[in-house]
């Protein structure tokens, strides 16, 4: 299968007056199209750094990415970024918080608006078009956020820590929700997590990350015997628990 993005030997420094920070070392990986990969590792490790260098907003120090086989700066690939806060304009109705990217890239046709409309059908948000973000749900923010990002189509979903901000209980729902929403828009996408459970419960690989500066510790396939694979249904399993707990044992090691 075509991949998507393929990192090679990078390795990234913050440098400040204060001195280096070396954050991530020698990362190798690569994510095929329609995979859904995990990131988990410990806090401060560079899980968002990493995420920063593949969407560009950061430039490596050394090694390569690639998005669709060419090189990160010459690539045209579109790559979508949700975040923990969902950055919905207050002033700004839910519809048109979903076509901001679209304006910004100057695409506000007749067709991306009716588009923008079928998003928030399929996703239990048109009635709320009209209405401003305060009034909607944490949960229904995220949708909201990730309609957003569909809307844009884009080639490659980074999803940094978007679900931290919400309650426990909403945060089981909406990440069973979310996650089953980018598999039936088939989307390639990237989570970053220090949550053990959101990593197993939405990936297809869960790559662990060690301590600053981030290495790969262990990258763990995981397979469940399911006829219904959902991310709540996984969490039923015993394979779930296996997983857990290998992966809770490899963070925990020194
Ligand atoms: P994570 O997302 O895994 O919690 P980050 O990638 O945000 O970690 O940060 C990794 C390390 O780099 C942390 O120690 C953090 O303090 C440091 N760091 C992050 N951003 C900067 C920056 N702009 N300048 C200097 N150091 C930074
Ligand atoms: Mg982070």
């Amino acid at each position: 299968m075509k991949k998507v993005l393929e990192i090679h030997d990078l390795n990234y420094t913050y440098h400040t007056p204060e001195g280096e920070t070396p954050a991530l070392r020698d990362i190798s990986f690569s994510v095929k199209s329609g995979e859904f990969i995990s990131i988990v590792g410990p806090s401060g490790c560079g899980k968002s750094t990493l995420l920063s260098l593949i969407s560009g907003l950061l430039t490596p120090g050394d090694g390569t990415i690639q998005l669709m086989g060419k090189p990160l700066k010459e690539s045209r690939t579109n790559v979508g970024y949700m975040l923990q806060h969902d950055h919905l304009f207050e002033w700004r109705s839910i519809y048109h918080n979903v076509l901001l990217g679209l304006e910004i890239q100057h695409n506000l046709t007749a067709k991306t608006k009716s588009k923008a409309h079928e998003l928030l059908e399929t996703y239990g948000l048109e009635e709320f078009a009209n209405a401003k973000p305060s009034e909607l749900s944490g949960g229904m923010r995220q949708r909201a956020a990730l309609v957003r990002t569909l809307i844009l189509e884009p080639d490659l979903l980074l999803l940094d820590e978007p679900f931290s901000a919400l309650d426990y209980q909403t945060r089981l729902t909406v990440g069973d929700d979310i996650g089953q929403i980018i598999r039936r828009e088939k989307k390639t996408a990237i989570l970053v997590t220090h949550d053990l459970s959101e990593a197993i419960s939405l990936g297809d690989k869960v790559i662990i990350l060690s301590n600053r500066p981030a290495t790969i510790q262990q990258t763990v396939s995981l397979h469940f015997n399911l006829a219904q694979d959902t991310p709540l249904h996984r969490r039923n399993t015993p394979e779930f628990k296996d997983y857990f707990n290998l992966i809770w044992k490899e963070l925990n090691q020194k």
